[in-house]
């Protein structure tokens, strides 16, 4: 274990949307929109309904609190099913199959029976306000004797587009939800597992690519501190970062609360009206806002504005809880004077609700119902400061630091959809589930078969274009031509500024077939792609080929060089070969392979010097 990450605990959930051919619940495609395509829309209130348990989940009831007229942009590929107009229709057989290819990989047990079931969402995220899950298989394990708990089958959520406005293409898009136990110890142990766990979805071949299809969210708790649930995290090679950050987060709550109880610290449940002495502050919001709130916190001084993770205090979690309630943010008086608040109106803040220099004085503002329930809610989170670290569901920011936005969802929030009848496995279905090969043995075969070396065999396993090297070897492409066509290419030329990704997989495999054919050489493959992806006809850029040259015609180019430049040749001797390749590689414009001219320059030289 980490020495500097006391009893961490770990879990990750990873949510893959599935390249399926429809949706899970209805034959809507699986295709994003760009929300200018919208072709309707409609608006929707949204309430929480109770559990078949007879209580509002907590999480559900944060939610109320807020926002509850959702509007939805519809589009001519989706349907009534998106619209919650129509019942769902069957669970869609292509799904249930990768995510039990998925599940035998991992060494899983099955489900005997696939039961939808309702998990509510208020958020506005799902227009019948539950997202429909499927518990699909059960206890498996890594390699590494990481524990898989469990795999679903998930609808996903419509996509936010700003608030309360969401698009509905993305929803009913097939995810697999892959849940592992919490034997994680390290933030590296975190990041190699989901990475792991990514391999094992490319493997099938059958998963979307691409920035937003892959979701983790990451379960963290260090001992002494409390489950956080980080939503959405995207990028992998930040997860690691984000559990760091995290214990140390919940390391300086901890400090933080140690060192209020050694205070004797207390949080004045009742704020103060100061609205009269702050309407002439220099401060806009201030001075505007028709009524503002002070939340005297005694024995808080200095611990409000303390950093407890990169650009985080514990006022930002404050402001996090405020900000529910629709104001802007929070002042305190551990970051005052500032923002137009002077140390005069600091000292008339003090002395007129009775704050001493060891207490933090914390100020909202607005209308009196946002003030009054932003003040609530600092009282709230500031009293959770007294106790440590609160169970939350939080969100990533950009560099690896996190945001509440919820409290942990209980366990009141699962039942029963009673529109989708259950899917039956036998046996037989289980045996004749695909395994496909996991990219990591393929990258390994790619060494053995074609002689790659194991880094550029990974490459071009773990890429997008996979499938088109397959192709491309089997039609009789040379496996290394293939890999920097293909791959290594593409990432230079996009390095210089040419976009390439308009091409098709047609026009990278007629581009390797005029290689293959001796039309082009190898030289030529960057120009022809970037000719191809400019949009030039492929007729032209191809057709326009002249044969390879022949050695005669190679030898006539190389002796004119050689002659052009016989000062150069006879100064440099044989040391001119280096130099003199690119001018003859510029001359014969990739239509032979340089290593040919290599040779034929090398036999020009012995003629001319001796
Ligand atoms: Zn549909």
């Amino acid at each position: 274990m980490d020495p500097d990450v006391p009893s961490l605990t770990a879990g990750i959930e990873i949510h893959q949307q599935l390249d399926t051919e429809r949706k899970l619940f209805c034959r809507c495609p699986t295709l994003l929109r760009d929300t200018k395509e919208h072709s309707g829309g409609f608006t929707r209130f949204l309430r929480a309904t109770e559990s078949e348990m007879g209580e509002i989940d907590r999480a559900a009831l944060e939610e109320l609190k807020h926002v509850r007229r959702f509007t939805y942009c519809t589009y001519d590929t989706t349907c009534l099913v998106e619209d919650d107009e129509e019942p769902p229709q069957p669970l869609n057989p292509e799904a249930l199959e990768i995510a039990l290819s998925v599940a035998r990989i991992l060494g899983m047990n099955p489900v005997r029976q696939v039961h939808p079931m309702r998990k509510l969402v208020i958020d506005g995220s799902n227009t019948c306000g539950f997202q429909r899950t499927a518990l699909v298989a059960l206890a498996g394990r890594l390699p590494d004797g990481t524990g898989i708990d469990t795999i679903c089958l998930e609808e996903d959520a419509a996509q936010r587009v700003e608030e309360g406005v969401f698009s509905l293409d993305r929803l009913g898009i097939p995810l697999v939800e892959i849940t592992t136990a919490p034997d994680m110890h390290t933030p590296e142990a975190v990041q190699a597992t989901a990475e792991y766990i990514g391999m094992v979805l490319r493997s099938t071949g059958r998963v979307k690519r691409g920035l937003g299809t892959i979701r983790q969210d990451v379960n963290i708790s260090i001992a002494g501190g409390a489950r956080v649930e980080i939503k959405g995290v995207q990028e992998l090679d930040l997860i690691a970062e984000v559990v760091r950050r995290e214990v140390r987060r919940q390391q300086s709550l901890l400090a933080i609360r140690d060192d209020l109880r050694g205070r004797g610290a207390s949080v004045e449940r009742q704020p103060q009206d100061v609205t009269s002495p702050s309407a002439r502050s220099g401060s806009r919001i201030l001075s505007k806002a028709s009524c503002v709130l002070a939340v005297v916190l005694r024995g808080f001084a200095g611990l409000v504005g303390r950093e407890i993770q990169p650009g985080r205090r514990l006022g930002s979690e404050m402001a996090d809880y405020a900000k529910r309630c629709g104001v802007g943010g929070i002042f305190h008086t551990d970051e005052l004077p500032a923002y137009g608040i002077t140390a005069g109106e600091v000292e008339t803040l003090r002395a007129h609700t009775g704050a001493g220099t060891g207490d933090c004085v914390v100020i909202v503002a607005g209308t009196p119902e946002q003030a009054g329930c932003a003040a609530q809610q600092v009282i709230r989170r500031a009293a959770m400061a007294l106790e440590g670290v609160p169970e939350e569901t939080r969100r990533m920011l950009p560099e690896g630091s996190t945001a509440y936005m919820r409290p942990l969802p209980g366990a009141a929030r699962m039942y029963p959809e009673t529109d989708v009848l259950p899917v039956t496995l036998d046996e037989g279905a289980w045996d004749r589930v695909p395994v496909p090969e996991l990219l990591s043995d393929r990258a390994g075969r790619f060494v053995k078969e074609y002689g790659l070396d194991t880094a550029v065999a990974r490459q071009i396993a773990f890429s997008e274009r996979l499938p088109l090297f397959e192709r491309a070897v089997a039609e009789g492409v040379n496996p290394r031509l293939a890999h920097r066509a293909l791959i290594a290419t593409p990432v230079e030329l996009a390095r210089k500024g040419t976009d390439l990704s308009r091409l098709t997989d047609s026009q990278y495999l007629s581009v390797l077939q005029a290689v293959s054919t001796g039309k082009a050489a190898k030289e030529a493959v960057p120009d022809l792609l970037a000719a191809l992806a400019a949009g030039k006809p492929e007729a032209e850029v191809l057709g326009s080929l002249t044969a390879t040259l022949s050695p005669a015609e190679l030898d006539a180019i190389v002796a004119r060089v050689l002659k052009d430049r016989e000062a150069f040749v006879r100064e440099r001797g044989k040391a001119a070969l280096g130099p003199l390749m690119g001018v003859v590689m510029a001359e014969v414009r990739g239509r032979v392979d340089g290593k040919l001219v290599s040779e034929a320059l090398k036999r020009g030289l012995e003629k001319v010097v001796k």
